[in-house]
């Protein structure tokens, strides 16, 4: 199990040119192969599942910064708290709270994305527009301390209709330019994550300044 080297400093180069960081996904591959990465510099590595990440973490340099991409269910949030460097998928007021309620109690802030939900079918993950301004209102209300909000997070459909992917790209972009001079005490935004392998080009047309990439560098992953 390797590396695509050339994949991964193509992207480098691709990410450089646009000011956009690339997260290295690295779910379901062990901890030799991060460090393959690692060696050639690389520091922004992207995780689903909390276990793996954990267990990941343990073993590989501490300087890493570990980005959680996944679902994340409000019962775990406390392990990955102390050292999460970005949680990519908050789409709930419970969630944000919990983080917060971690922060709180290992002392720390933690940098969330809101994701909001742009694919037409596919997931059934991420806030609606109305969701959004929920959120955003209940901030206001009840400053979460221990958070910051540091943009958004979005996935667009898995499908080859380019247009279509097009057209959640720069929905979501008109969302986040929407939102992106509200400044409060924990809402500060810079970060738009979106685009992966098969679509990373596209949003960076339409205004990602993070895309997180698993199988191009990485290869296809095989679940067992
Ligand atoms: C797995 C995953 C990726 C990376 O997918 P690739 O198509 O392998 O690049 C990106 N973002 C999220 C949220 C993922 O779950």
């Amino acid at each position: 199990m390797s590396i695509n080297e050339a994949a991964y400093k193509d992207l480098k180069a691709i990410a450089d040119k646009a000011g956009a960081t690339l997260v290295a996904v690295s779910k379901t591959k062990p901890a030799e192969t991060l460090l393959e990465l690692y060696q050639l510099g690389h520091r922004d590595f992207g995780e689903n599942y909390v276990q793996e990440l954990v267990d990941k973490r343990a073993e590989l340099p501490k300087d890493i910064r570990w980005h959680f991409i996944g679902h994340l269910q409000t019962n775990k949030v406390k392990y990955i708290a102390p050292f999460v460097h970005l949680i990519h998928g908050v789409d709930s007021w419970k969630l944000l709270s919990e983080i917060n309620r971690q922060g709180l109690r290992w002392k720390t802030t933690i940098n969330v994305l809101l994701q909001m939900h742009i694919a037409r079918e596919e997931t059934k993950f991420g806030l609606s527009e109305e969701e959004l301004r929920d959120v955003i209102a209940s901030l206001a209300d009840e400053p979460l301390p221990n958070i910051r909000v540091k943009g958004m997070m979005g996935m667009a459909s898995f499908t080859e209709d380019k247009k279509k992917i097009e057209s959640e790209f720069s929905e979501l972009k008109k969302i986040y330019d929407a939102h992106a001079t509200l400044k409060t005490s924990n809402i500060s935004f810079g970060i738009l994550s979106m685009g992966m392998s098969g679509d990373y080009d596209i949003a960076l047309q339409k205004g990602s300044n993070m895309i997180r990439i698993g199988s191009k560098i990485f290869g296809s992953r095989s679940y067992t």
